[in-house]
């Protein structure tokens, strides 16, 4: 029997990411009479309280033209930015009726005052805010944050009829623990050698992570990982990027596979909430509290997190060391507040220190890419000249 390829698992997992009608989560639900689904918008929550309880967590990360937006923008005004919109407009649009339980963080203006509008519209839905700490570093960031997933933990146990014991947490927080260090081996290959996995194929394949149970994605991830072992590509002449500004509303494929004809993108914050916590959560102890301490001490950096122990231009500037990158992109979303905000003051950190960059602005559903294809082509050629 002929080995699975990198190709094949990817596109297989391109369709699946592709489908706003999350076709996995169906499967599921026929598979699971009468199951339980929780939707949580961007950046991170902790979907073990929703597995624990026997739920599926899903994340809604916006979509790009294959979601024409059509009854959303009724409901919110033109300034706001396109993944907002197309959240709605997956429950609208009918596209989207798995869900009995909605979670939005509240990341910005536009997150918090959704979950009033969804509430207003989505009666069936139990739409709830995730109070997170104002201040991380504060010694009572994690008490707080640990009451508030029990809060939170409550109302799914009260729309799943069912009772979550601390084992249950404990088995949940293993399975995620495993995928992220599935993911995090991922972005080690990236990083270390970007022409054996490409940022489209690394950018699929941990998107995946957010439509579908959790164990089958680990298993998807185990395939791809055996897969890339096997590859054996070349290095190719192309200056090493770090891209910033996919912490929430998703830049297009197609623009990431313009950006990667260009240079290799050796790290990013693409689906960063995926990817938030950077070590294994103990599985021993409170697992609630094990899980509110790893959110605020042992994890990633975004705009749209305020701990004064993360200055985020520092953040930037160790990622890019890390990745042994030679160069950034700094893109942010149109309409984002706090992508547009940060934008500044990574690009003047950069100038500052003498690392060259490209700044951009994306929307998720621009479907034209020429002018940015010049733009990262002659700032890429421009530095292999500069390099050389
Ligand atoms: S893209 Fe920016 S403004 Fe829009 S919801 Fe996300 S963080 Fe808020």
């Amino acid at each position: 029997m002929t080995a699975e390829t990198v190709e094949s698992i990817v596109d297989e997992t391109r369709t699946i990411i592709e489908d706003p009608s999350y076709p996995m989560a169906r499967r599921w639900l026929e598979e699971h009479p009468g199951g339980k689904v929780l939707g949580h918008f961007q950046v991170y929550f902790p979907e073990e309280l929703a597995h624990a309880a026997g739920v599926l967590p899903l994340k809604v990360a916006g979509f790009d033209t294959a979601l024409p937006i059509r009854k959303a923008d009724a409901h919110l005004a033109a300034f706001v930015c396109s993944i907002a919109r197309s959240a709605l407009e997956l429950v609208m649009s009918g596209t989207f009726d798995l869900l009995d339980m909605f979670v939005f963080p509240p990341i910005c203006d536009v997150a918090r005052h959704s979950c009033a509008v969804w509430a207003r519209n989505f009666e069936d839905v139990d739409c709830q805010i995730i109070y997170l700490p104002h201040n991380a570093a504060s010694p009572a960031a994690v008490p707080y944050l640990t009451g508030e997933y029990r809060r939170i933990l409550r109302e799914i146990e009260e729309v799943a009829s069912t009772r979550v014991s601390d084992e249950a947490l404990r088995r949940s927080i293993d399975v995620f623990n495993e995928n992220r260090r599935l993911l995090r081996e991922l972005y080690r290959i990236k990083r270390d050698t970007p022409w054996n996995l490409s940022a489209v194929e690394a950018y699929i394949l941990t998107r995946a992570a957010g439509v579908m149970p959790r164990e089958q994605h680990n298993d998807i991830l185990r395939r791809a990982l055996a897969a890339i072992e096997r590859r054996d590509a070349k290095p190719q002449d192309r200056i090493k990027v770090v891209f910033s500004g996919g912490f929430c509303e998703q830049p297009p494929l197609d623009l990431i596979s313009v950006l990667q004809d260009a240079c290799y993108i050796v790290d990013d914050d693409f689906m960063v909430g995926l990817r938030w916590i950077l070590e294994d959560v103990a599985a021993d102890g409170d697992p609630l509290e094990a899980l509110a301490d790893a959110y605020l001490n042992h994890s990633d950096y975004s705009p749209v997190q305020h701990d004064p122990r993360k200055p985020k231009e520092d953040m930037l500037l160790h990622k890019i060391e890390a990745a042994g990158a030679e160069a950034a992109i700094i893109a942010a979303a149109k309409m984002c507040e706090p992508g547009l905000e940060e934008q500044v003051g990574y690009s003047q950190r950069l100038y500052d220190v003498g690392i060259p960059h490209l700044v951009m602005e994306f929307e998720e559903k621009s479907n034209t890419f020429e002018q940015t294809r010049m733009e990262v082509e002659t700032f890429a050629e421009s530095l292999l000249f500069e390099f050389a």
